[in-house]
């Protein structure tokens, strides 16, 4: 899975129930689920091919809070248990046979499925998807925690037939029976149940394929179809690149991407369909700024490490995240080149050393590590491995491994003693340094960044030279800016020296034309002085959400004189899909006492509306932040608010439990919110009063 951009907090829970997984082997399960949105349940049958190994009394199923309405082992009925959270059938089984399990049932999962936009009056919002890593696919079917359980799922699922059903593997047939039309999926070869998944809701698709001729599907809203090539941008190439790279082929039937709302990561990849975050949809302008390719890719290659060959535990987590954070380097390195990637090792090098620094490194093989460690020095690991020993046992070593643990799991070590038999070296000083130890080793990365990368090679050389030298530092940057063609060294010179560079080569730089440095010129300045205000200007019209953004601010604050006239510029641009400079806009609009007077209650209207359950929320909480500094929050707001700390998203649920949490320390609020008390849902109400309770 891969992590929103911007939070960086990896929690994983470990499931080490010793399964009877060694007496019973489940080779087959045929799922026929309908799923009723109204009141978010999921009913239906799962029917389980297994083998027992060694005889046994006992067979068992994780179950969470599923109702059982019948079992039947062989087609006849058997006693069975259900705790709530396991389904165990008592009965003597012989080893050396093969037996049916029947389970019908019904669940109303608390999480792990999520419903969404069911209960508003916006038309075409209707969502349901799933999220079975950390969440348990054994909330809506009876199933199994452990990721060594590997079966093969086909699944059926029943559903209004005017939306579209996406699920694991190869769409069969399609029937209309009773009003609804089933969905009837097959899949191949066995996966680990937290990779089942389904994304149902109002969808269409563009069908690409890969140069070996597996489909790709790329949905998209309807509303969206502009959207579908820069979102998309690169995906047929990344996935090229990604089996020629690896050597392996693909390992599924088929692949699909499926953008939802409200996600809780940035994407996951569940065998064959990525469900990503609808943040990373995007027009052009925003493609620059910010874009899906890196989770595009990330995602894609966790077909292979993780869905294809499966960790034991979380001790071997960075076969996965490592892995997919790696492999996606590689990929956008073949697509934007040499220097590019070793830039992004460069700034996970600087994350890393300072979680060092800070005495809080972690070890790769630390099961409770954060995710900047499994997936940066997971990378960072993979890419010295690869530097020791050279690209070509690297390659035979990761193809071994990928043959020989393929549709099974394999632990670190698994993988490391593949690696070491291939190459006929020994890695214990590798896996030490850099698997066992918790420091990042920032010398040695250096160095292999220093030999690999002229950017960075000058980059380090300047800093040397600023440090050393006691004359003037501009003349020292300006040799190295004149001597390099790079966008992103330039970047980087502009992000770490800003405060040290004239107006004279500020405005030469701004001149260059280059959106890169310019807006790392527009993310650095503080105060725009008068001899460069037009040129600072001239940053409005630059092809970047982010530059436009930093932009309308500053120049807001620096220069009051001329508001009305940076609003009128920027009037209607609506930026990336959390709206960022529609909601600076809006807020600054309302700051400008002048600024069209009769239009003030309409902006109001329209910023407080953004708080609504129908908004993405990225937007709300950007909504929630202006309304709180800019002029406080209204009835409206504060229910919005109430019914933001019941979120299925912990991140934005946290925001506004917080938000909430300040509030009612204010007396006026709290008064208010106790007022608005009769119209909160039952969630809500018990949350508010603990809350008031403990104050
Ligand atoms: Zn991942």
């Amino acid at each position: 899975m891969k992590h929103s951009l911007f939070v960086f907090i990896f929690l994983i829970t470990f499931v080490h129930s010793a399964q009877q997984q060694d007496k019973v082997d489940f080779i087959h399960g045929k799922v026929d689920i309908k799923i009723d949105p109204k009141i978010e349940t999921i009913t239906g049958s799962v029917a389980y091919k297994f083998k027992v190994l060694q005889k046994v009394d006992t067979v068992f199923l994780d179950a969470q809070n599923l109702n059982l309405t019948q079992v039947k082992l062989n087609n006849k009925k058997v006693k069975a248990t259900n705790n709530g959270k396991k389904i165990v059938v008592h009965k003597r089984l012989k080893a050396n046979k093969t037996y049916t399990l029947d389970i019908t049932y019904a669940a109303l999962p608390k999480q792990t499925v999520y419903f969404l936009g069911w209960k508003d009056d916006v038309l075409g919002n209707e969502q349901i998807w799933t999220q079975g890593q950390g969440k348990y696919t054994s909330h809506w079917l009876p199933s199994f925690d452990d990721m060594t359980e590997k079966v093969e799922y086909d699944l059926d699922i029943s559903f209004d037939k005017s939306y579209e059903v996406i699920a694991n593997g190869a769409l069969v047939t399609t029937k209309e029976l009773d009003g609804l039309k089933k969905w009837s999926f097959n899949m191949d070869s066995p996966m680990s149940s937290y990779l089942l998944a389904f994304a149902i809701g109002d969808y269409r698709k563009k069908e690409v394929e890969s140069s070996t001729g597996i489909p790709n599907s790329l949905y998209f809203y309807p509303s969206d179809s502009t959207m579908v090539e820069p979102t998309y941008r690169y995906t047929t190439a990344i996935f090229n690149f990604l089996e020629k790279e690896i050597g392996v082929p693909y390992p599924w039937q088929n692949y699909k991407q499926v953008p939802v709302r409200d996600f809780l990561y940035a994407g996951m990849e569940n065998t064959g369909i990525t469900i990503f975050s609808d943040s990373f949809v995007m027009d052009s302008i925003a493609f620059k700024d910010r874009n899906y390719v890196n989770v595009n890719a990330h995602e894609m290659a966790h077909q292979w490490f993780g869905d294809l060959v499966t960790e034991v535990d979380g001790s071997s987590h960075w076969l996965h995240e490592g892995f997919a954070t790696y492999y996606a380097l590689l990929a956008e390195r073949a697509l934007f080149g040499n220097e590019y990637y070793y830039w992004k090792l460069y700034e996970s090098a600087i994350q890393l050393q300072d979680l060092t620094l800070e005495d809080r490194g972690e070890a790769l093989i630390d099961p409770k590590a954060s995710s900047l460690t499994f997936y940066e020095k997971g990378a960072w690991a993979l890419h010295m491995l690869r530097e020791q020993l050279g690209e070509e046992y690297f390659r035979q070593g990761i193809q071994q491994y990928l043959k020989t643990y393929g549709y099974r799991n394999a632990t670190v070590d698994d993988f490391i003693e593949v690696m070491e038999l291939v190459s006929d070296t020994d890695l214990d000083a590798f896996r030490n340094r850099w698997l066992n130890d918790k420091e990042f080793p920032f010398g040695e990365a250096k160095t292999s960044l220093v030999r690999e990368s002229e950017d960075l090679r000058n980059f380090f050389g300047l800093q040397k030279e600023l440090m050393t030298s006691s004359t003037d530092n501009e003349s020292i940057i300006k040799r190295y800016w004149e001597n390099t063609k790079s966008d992103q060294l330039k970047s980087q010179i502009i992000k770490t020296y800003y405060k040290s560079l004239s107006q004279d080569f500020i405005s030469e730089a701004l001149r260059s034309n280059n959106v890169r440095v310019r807006q790392a010129i527009a993310l650095a300045v503080g105060q725009i002085p008068l001899g460069l205000k037009s040129e600072f200007e001239s940053l409005l019209e630059d092809a970047s959400y982010i530059t436009k953004e930093a932009m309308l601010y500053k120049l807001w604050i620096n220069y009051p004189s001329d508001r009305a006239n940076y609003l009128d510029k920027t009037k209607g641009i609506i930026g990336f899909s959390n709206k960022n400079i529609r909601l600076l806009w809006l807020s600054l609009a309302l700051l400008t006492k002048e600024y069209e007077p009769n239009n003030t209650n309409e902006y109001y209207l329209e910023l407080s509306e953004y708080t609504s359950p129908i908004y993405p929320t990225e937007v709300r909480q950007g909504a929630f932040q202006f309304l709180e500094q800019l002029i406080g929050l209204s009835d409206n707001n504060l229910l919005d608010l109430v019914n933001a700390s019941q979120h299925h998203s912990w991140q934005f649920r946290k925001y506004a439990r917080s938000l909430l949490g300040q509030l009612l320390e204010k007396k006026e609020y709290r008064d208010r919110i106790d007022r608005l008390s009769v119209k909160f849902n039952e969630e809500e109400l018990r949350y508010i009063s603990n809350k008031l309770i403990s104050e």
